[in-house]
């Protein structure tokens, strides 16, 4: 696919997340306010889905895990501790031609391999490189960062860890003319209370994982949890990142589903490599297409001092493979930091052995709104054959499970259908519509993803039944409309 035409995708995804009322840009009627977003009436019922089928999966429906609800802002020395006042920075640079201002990672990268010579530039999370040479590419070297290519071996020639980078250039210009890169903290700073001081300066959360690791004794004392335990929280975080985009895919306002798993500091990589599993699965079980799906490792060079290892669950997107979640196995370095910093013990009571330990962590952080750009990204589907355009949304998680239509708008077929729209709403999400013509309407269902539709017409009123209309397959049976909770029921597997 040709860069244009991923864009163009991202493009229809857009417009149809607005047409249908999923997601909004924030404060359109005065502009707009960059990388925030609202989400409409269908949107709120699909990020709904997606969170609701998270908790369930990771938190009530394991024994072992618990969740919990921490406020936004918390005492600033949590984020010194943490690391995040000293470290949370993106590299910034500006360009002295043009005056750009960008991410580091976001400037054109030259790549080289000293080998044989052989020559590419990423540009966007893209490789360019002359079309003679495009075989030479296997599809997993797409990635977002480009230093991710940095020591690689070379597609061409296959020496070893010969690819260097040559020079990096403006994104807007191309200009090499670049200041150095300085750092940028990403952290929202906000004032509590009257006075706006620095005395007064807090922090809106750049991740949830720290509501957890400060509770972590309040919970361990109020409930009976042994190692391996679990603590999941879903909630907003904010960051200031220079460079957003993508839709919904960055942006400074957004949510995560955190679970910080904590273990015997012994058994870590063995939870490790069992949360990478699970989570790949869970991307799975949402509908998420297997071949669109991919694990990734991060290199040595790539992982934080304290972190043995960390995987990324990675999509790919109209723009490439992206991270979706990061599962990192972060020792006992959060406790430690925080039993440092506030001078408060915090440990596990080790009945067996009689002794405190300071377990270690194993985190899964996943953004809420970067997997609904996943699902959406994966159902959208253009039926030629039939005009149509559909989101083959996972019935679970379509925010109306069911139109509910009379073919036409007299002869008392708006009146059964009302009926049936009453007892089925008491259900389930379900959607009534007289208005235009019956596939106009079918249209506008197909774009919400709604997987079924059931159509009052003449037949019911000569025997009772009604059609009901497969989404994906366009396939119509007829069914008694008394049957229909039943049957819809049993298809949705509530
Ligand atoms: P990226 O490299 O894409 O900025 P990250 O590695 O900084 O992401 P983490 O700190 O690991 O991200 O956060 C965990 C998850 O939170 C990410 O995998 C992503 O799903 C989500 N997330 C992080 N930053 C954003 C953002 N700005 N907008 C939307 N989701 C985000």
């Amino acid at each position: 696919m040709a860069k244009s035409e991923k864009n163009e995708l991202m493009d229809k995804l857009y417009s149809l997340c607005k047409r249908r009322g999923f997601i909004f840009q924030s404060s359109e009627i005065y502009g707009g306010i960059t990388s925030c977003w609202d989400y409409g009436p269908l949107g709120v019922e699909l990020k709904r889905h997606v969170k609701d089928l998270w908790w369930q999966e990771n938190v009530t429906g394991r024994e072992e895990v618990v969740g919990m609800d921490a406020s936004i802002l918390m005492h600033p020395k949590v984020w010194e501790a943490s690391g995040h006042v000293e470290n949370f920075h993106d590299p910034l640079i500006d360009c002295k031609k043009c005056k750009a201002r960008f991410r580091e990672d976001k400037a054109l990268h030259y790549f080289k391999c000293e080998k044989c010579d052989f020559q590419f530039r990423v540009n966007g999370g893209f490789i360019e490189v002359k079309d003679e040479f495009r075989t030479y590419f296997k599809d997993d070297l797409y990635a977002q960062e480009p230093t991710f290519y940095q020591k690689s071996d070379c597609p061409k020639c296959g020496t070893a860890g010969s690819i260097f980078l040559e020079k990096i250039a403006c994104p807007t210009c191309g200009s090499t003319e670049l200041s150095p890169a300085r750092q940028f903290n990403l952290m929202f700073k906000t004032h509590f209370g009257p006075s706006e001081d620095t005395a007064s300066e807090v922090y809106l959360r750049p991740e949830t994982a720290q509501g957890i690791f400060v509770n972590f004794d309040n919970v361990v004392n109020t409930t009976r949890l042994k190692l391996p335990f679990g603590i999941g929280q879903i909630g907003k975080a904010f960051r200031n990142e220079i460079t957003t985009g993508n839709f919904i895919f960055r942006s400074r306002e957004f949510e995560q589903m955190e679970l910080e798993y904590f273990v015997k500091p012994e058994e870590s990589q063995k939870w490790h490599e069992y949360w990478v599993e699970q989570r790949f699965q869970w991307y799975q079980k949402l509908g998420i297409k297997r071949e669109n799906l991919r694990l990734r490792a991060h290199a040595k060079e790539e992982l934080a001092h304290y972190a043995r290892a960390c995987t990324d669950v990675e999509y790919k997107f109209a723009f490439g493979w992206s991270e979706l979640e990061g599962i990192a196995d972060r020792q006992t370095f959060d406790l430690d930091q925080h039993i440092k910093a506030s001078g408060k013990k915090m440990s596990y009571f080790e009945t067996e052995t009689n002794t405190h330990i300071v377990p270690a962590v194993v985190e899964s952080s996943a953004g809420v709104d970067r997997s609904i750009l996943t699902v959406l990204s994966d159902a959208y589907w253009e039926d030629t054959e039939h005009d149509r355009t559909v989101l083959k949304l996972n019935p679970k998680l379509a925010p109306i499970k069911v139109a509910i239509l009379p073919l036409v708008n007299k002869d008392g077929m708006p009146e059964i259908a009302s009926a049936i729209f009453s007892d089925v709403k008491k259900q389930m999400a379900a959607f009534y519509d007289q208005t235009g013509s019956i596939g106009r309407r079918y249209r506008r269902q197909d774009e919400a993803g709604t997987p079924f539709g059931v159509t009052v017409d003449s037949q019911t009123l000569e025997d009772g039944t009604v059609t009901l209309r497969d989404r994906d397959t366009l396939e119509q049976v007829r069914i008694p409309k008394d049957n229909i909770v039943k049957v819809l029921r049993d298809k949705l597997a509530l």
